[in-house]
C-alpha cells in the first residue's frame, strides 16, 4: 500500500473521469489526500472524500497564490480552476473542516515566485501572504489538524515566521514538495516537520540536489506524494498526473535511501499515518 499526501483528483483536470481514477488507486491500493488550494476545491476534496467509505481524505486552506491581492497578474490555471478569493473567511473553512475525511489544513504557506514590479509593492504582497498563513495557521490549531506547507523560494522567511509565532507554530506538519538546500531543509526537520518528495525530484533545478536531501531526510521523516495532475514523473506516457504513478517517487526514495521497496513503501504508509492520525 501507498499513500498519496498530495493530489489534486478534486480540480477540473479531473472532472471527466475522476471517478475512473480513484478506482485505479483504490484497486491498486493506493490511498489518497486530495488537497484544497482555495474555498471551492476544498469543498470539493471534501465531498470526494465523504462518497467514498474508505481511502479518499481532504486537506482545506487557501494557497497563497490565490489570494487576490491585486499585486501580480496571474492567468487562471486551467487544471485548477478558477482559484482566486478575496479574503481567507475562517468560518466558511471552519465549517468545512466537521467532516473526519478533513485530515489537515493545507496547501498554506509562501510563495515567492510570482514578483510585483515595485519593491513596496513586493513587500505588501509578502505581508498579504504572511496575514493569510497567520490566520490559518490559527485555523489548524483551533482545530488540533496538522498542516500542509506550501513554500517555494521562501524558506527564510517560512521559517523566521514560524520562530517569530511559536504560539500558532504547527507541531505536525508536512512541507509539501520540498526544494531548497540542506541548510534550509535541516531547520524544517529540527521544527519535527516532515518532507514530501514528488515529481519534482526528477527534474534539474540550479542549486537544488534532490538526492543529497532524500539522503540527508531520515526515513521516519519522508512523505510520498504526486502533486496530480502536475509533475509527470519521466517515463510515463500520460497527459496528467495520477496517484497511481506515485509508485515512481516511492522507487526512487528506495534507491536513492539504498533500502528495499517494499520496506519504502511501508515505512513511507507509516509515516502519513502518523501525521495525519489515518
Ligand atoms: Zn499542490
Amino acid at each position: 500500500m501507498l499513500i498519496d499526501t498530495h493530489a489534486h483528483l478534486n480540480f477540473v483536470a479531473f472532472d471527466k473521469d475522476r471517478e475512473k481514477v480513484i478506482k485505479k488507486c483504490l484497486d491498486n491500493d493506493i490511498w489518497v489526500i486530495n488537497v484544497g488550494t482555495n474555498f471551492q476545491t476544498s469543498k470539493k476534496a471534501t465531498e470526494v472524500a465523504k462518497s467514498y467509505p474508505e481511502g479518499m481524505f481532504a486537506s482545506i486552506g487557501l494557497h497563497p497564490i490565490n489570494l487576490d491581492t491585486g499585486l501580480v497578474k496571474r492567468k487562471i490555471d486551467e487544471l485548477e480552476g478558477k482559484s482566486f478569493e478575496n479574503e481567507f473567511d475562517y468560518d466558511r473553512y471552519k465549517d468545512l473542516a466537521e467532516s473526519k475525511k478533513v485530515l489537515a489544513i493545507g496547501e498554506i504557506g509562501l510563495d515567492y515566485y510570482w514578483k510585483p514590479k515595485t519593491a513596496k509593492k513586493k513587500e505588501l504582497f509578502k505581508q498579504k501572504q504572511k496575514e493569510l498563513l497567520f490566520k490559518q495557521l490559527t485555523l489548524a490549531k483551533e482545530l488540533g489538524l496538522p498542516v500542509i506547507f506550501h513554500c517555494r523560494v521562501a524558506h527564510q522567511d517560512l521559517t523566521t515566521f514560524l520562530l517569530e509565532n511559536l504560539d500558532i507554530k504547527p507541531e505536525k506538519a508536512v512541507i509539501h514538495s520540498f526544494v531548497g538546500n540542506v541548510d534550509e531543509l535541516q531547520k524544517y526537520l529540527d521544527f519535527g516537520f516532515y518532507i514530501g518528495f514528488n515529481g519534482i525530484i526528477f527534474k534539474n533545478i540550479e542549486g537544488i540536489n534532490f538526492k543529497e536531501n532524500i539522503k540527508k531526510t531520515p526515513l521516519n521523516r519522508i512523505l510520498t506524494e504526486t502533486d496530480s495532475p502536475y509533475l509527470i514523473p519521466p517515463g510515463v506516457e500520460s497527459e496528467r498526473n495520477e496517484p497511481l504513478f506515485i509508485e515512481y517517487i516511492a522507487k526512487e526514495i528506495a534507491e536513492t535511501k539504498n533500502i528495499d521497496y517494499d520496506k519504502m513503501a511501508e515505512i513511507t504508509t507509516e509515516n502519513a499515518q502518523k501525521l495525519f492520525s489515518l
